[in-house]
């Protein structure tokens, strides 16, 4: 039985990065019908924050993530919270101290601050120098009698190489003496470390699979020594390639969004975030993109995965996103970009508003990159426009020849009037070679005295939803301007 989980730190929000993991990780239980678990890794207390731990929840919710053990979103049972299992972890740092496997360590700070600077000096590799594994048992029993505070510390082999096959990279052989020397496992609060917490939690919680970035690659040799340590048998490890910017770099700010929350203010589809996402660093079909969740779910497989660095690309994203969008019925995009109005004034949500967004929904799907953009897309329907004079005159069109346009224009709009979107064009056209000019300048103010805005859904569309009536004011309006 398969037995993955996501272990985040709750000390910043979901990130790119966060979300590959989680998902790799529940689509591979979903595909072996195993249990995908969730696991917060809150030993960090200096860096830890309550609203980190809400946005994980909002965060795995918004996505479609759904989680077996170790929570649920209405909070039946809690998650795993390392926090609340301390007396575990230092029960088992003790078992190690007691195999000696492990030893206490009574340098305070002052000391290893001095170890600190003279190997910067010498340039020496950085790390403890190991001073308290050979303390005497004397000497511990009268240290710890004295009640000196200690840290305890894993003891690595001097000698060595310590050996593990990932199950995407292969067999990853490091020397021992290359593995962090003697690390802490329990501080001297008693707070267990990252190391510590997370090797006795997958052990205990039976994690078949451990599938993580490959930036914990360097901990993984620690991790199978402290498995040994134990007596335990390790997890299968598999390290997930690497997501980078364009230039190669590790995907950071400086590319562009990397929180969830950014992605979703911004009007991003969650299927088509996790669609995306779900590709980083893993092919299915040649030719084929758009996977739903459910499918993926069943195709998942590690041997879809690449060992090259995924690229994260924000312009295929868009092309998601607006797959996605096109894809949704009237009403699921209505209920998707309802979000996105409740902030604005001119919205206040009532049916009558509704109904009015659900007429231009089929106008506008096509144009939408982001679900916020409808926001400025449908505002000349709920409030009045203002357009500048100078907007409303083409260039290298003059203030008689535009309002020649907008003296003309009522023919149109009644043409719309009657129904037949076509003949509107066509006489839209005719209009056009009367006055002399080209189409797009008979449209372009047309389209700013009834919208306000250069950029708006199909001009008649956008008129038959406003009312043709209504339509005829603006353009009067917008006459008297010229
Ligand atoms: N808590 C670690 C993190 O924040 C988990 C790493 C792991 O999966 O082992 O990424």
């Amino acid at each position: 039985m398969v037995r993955v989980r996501y272990a985040p730190s709750p000390t910043g929000m979901q990130h790119i990065g966060g979300v590959r993991t989680a998902l790799f990780n529940y689509l591979f239980a979903r595909s072996k019908g195993g249990k995908f678990i969730l696991r917060l890794e809150d030993t960090d207390r200096t860096r830890y924050g309550e609203e980190y731990v809400q946005n994980l929840y909002d965060t795995l919710d918004w996505l479609g993530i759904d989680w077996d053990e170790g929570g649920t979103k209405g909070g039946e049972f809690g998650p795993y919270v390392q926090s609340e299992r301390f007396e575990l972890y230092k029960e088992y740092a003790q078992k190690l101290v007691d195999d000696d496997k492990a030893y206490y360590c009574f340098c305070d700070e002052e000391r290893l601050e001095r170890i600190r600077l003279l190997q910067t000096k010498n340039k020496m590799p950085p790390g403890y120098d190991r001073n308290c594994r050979h303390l005497t048992k004397e000497e511990i029993a009268e240290k710890l009698a004295a009640g000196e505070p200690y840290v305890i510390r894993l003891k690595i082999p001097l000698e060595g190489v310590t050996k593990f096959t990932d199950a995407l990279l292969g067999d990853i052989e490091w020397k021992n003496e290359d593995v962090s020397p003697d690390p802490v496992l329990l501080k001297s609060d008693g707070f267990p470390t990252y190391h510590l917490a997370n090797v006795v939690d997958d052990h205990f919680m039976k994690i078949t699979h451990v599938m993580r970035a490959q930036e914990w690659i360097p901990s993984t040799p620690l991790h199978v020594l402290m498995y040994r340590a134990f007596g335990w048998e390790p997890p299968i490890f598999c390290h997930l390639p690497m997501v980078m910017g364009q230039d190669g770099q590790k995907l950071s700010k400086r590319h562009g969004a990397t929180s969830v929350n950014e992605f979703r203010s911004k009007g991003y589809v969650p299927a088509a975030l996790v669609n995306y996402v779900a590709m980083l660093g893993c092919s299915y079909e040649e030719g084929r993109d758009i996977f739903p969740l459910s499918d993926l779910e069943k195709k998942f497989d590690v041997a879809h995965l690449n060992k090259a660095p995924a690229v994260f690309d924000y312009k295929k994203l868009e092309w998601f996103n607006g797959q996605y969008i096109r894809a949704m019925s009237d009403d699921e995009l209505l209920a998707s970009i309802l979000p996105f109005l409740e902030g604005c004034d001119y919205f206040d949500g009532s049916d009558g508003a509704k109904s009015v967004l659900k007429e231009i929904i089929p106008h506008i799907k096509e144009r939408l990159h982001f679900l916020s953009d409808v926001a400025e897309m449908v505002k000349f329907l709920f409030c009045d426009v203002s357009p500048a004079v100078e907007d409303l005159i083409p260039k290298k069109q003059t203030a008689e020849g535009t309002k020649a346009v907008l003296q003309n224009a009522p023919l149109f709009v009644e043409k719309i009037r009657g129904g037949d979107d076509e003949a509107a064009e066509e006489l839209a056209r005719e209009l056009a070679e009367k006055l002399g000019i080209k189409l797009g300048d008979f449209m372009m103010p047309i389209r700013i005295a009834v919208t306000g805005s250069r950029i708006s859904p199909p001009l008649i569309g956008s008129i038959r939803v406003l009312g043709c009536d209504k339509a005829l004011e603006r353009l009067q309006a917008a006459e008297k301007l010229l």
